[in-house]
């Protein structure tokens, strides 16, 4: 899942960044409002962490931009001011949700969680499919019960295929959703990672999840569902 974070203070842009990405996110960040709108309108994210005070546009104005060209990304607003007219004024914008600073970074997490369960009109942190399953809180892949154990690029790839469940996704679908603005990956690195996703999902099993679609992509689907 890919988030994008908007934060003028160095040190704050970093620390989110790193913990986000420890957590299993792909993170871009950004300084300006003005950077967060480039950013928004050429990259599909399933949330934004933005900060109301920012030099260009403020949080305010973002939020507001990207509510008026339709885009229904689920956005956490930061802010250091705890005035109930800013939460108002935020919430009435079309933010998702608030955190006041200071604020402690596992509350971040569950309200980020929270936000992206909302999107995809999903409750709890459980995705399954068939057998297959996988808590996001605790990270954990099990299939029949057992655990499968991941590296943090296949479990971002499953995770992406399981959420889109009975949907075709394309390479460049899982490209732009799994790695950063910075990296530039080519499709064949996704077939690498289906092949050895399927040794670990689908290998010991009668019925096989992942499907290839010939020209188009991948597909993870079940009879059971
Ligand atoms: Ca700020």
């Amino acid at each position: 899942m890919r988030i994008l974070v908007a934060e003028d203070e160095q040190n704050m842009n970093y620390v989110l960044k790193r913990r986000l990405t420890n957590d299993g996110y792909t993170v871009d960040s950004c300084f300006t409002g003005t950077e967060a709108m480039d950013y928004l309108n050429c990259t599909a994210y399933d949330a934004v962490v933005l900060d109301i005070m920012l030099p260009g546009k403020d949080g305010f104005e973002v939020l507001k931009e990207l509510r008026e060209s339709g885009q229904d990304v689920p956005v956490l607003l930061l802010s250091a001011k705890s005035e109930a007219k800013d939460i108002v004024k935020g919430l009435d914008a079309g933010a998702d949700d608030y955190l006041t600073k200071p604020f402690d970074f596992s509350e971040l997490s569950a309200r980020l969680r929270l936000i992206l369960r909302k999107k995809v009109e999903h409750r709890g942190n459980i995705y399954s499919c068939g057998g297959l399953q996988i808590d996001t809180a605790i990270r954990q892949v099990t299939r029949d019960g057992k655990i499968i154990r991941l590296s943090p690029r296949e479990y971002s790839i499953l995770l992406f295929l399981l959420r889109n469940k009975d949907i075709v996704v394309t390479r460049e679908q899982i490209v732009d959703n799994i790695y950063n603005i910075d990296q530039d990956i080519s499709s064949n690195v996704i077939d690498a990672y289906i092949r050895l996703l399927r040794k670990k999902v689908d290998r010991d099993f009668d019925e096989k999840l992942i499907y290839t679609i010939r020209g188009m992509g991948y597909v993870l689907k079940s009879e059971e569902s």
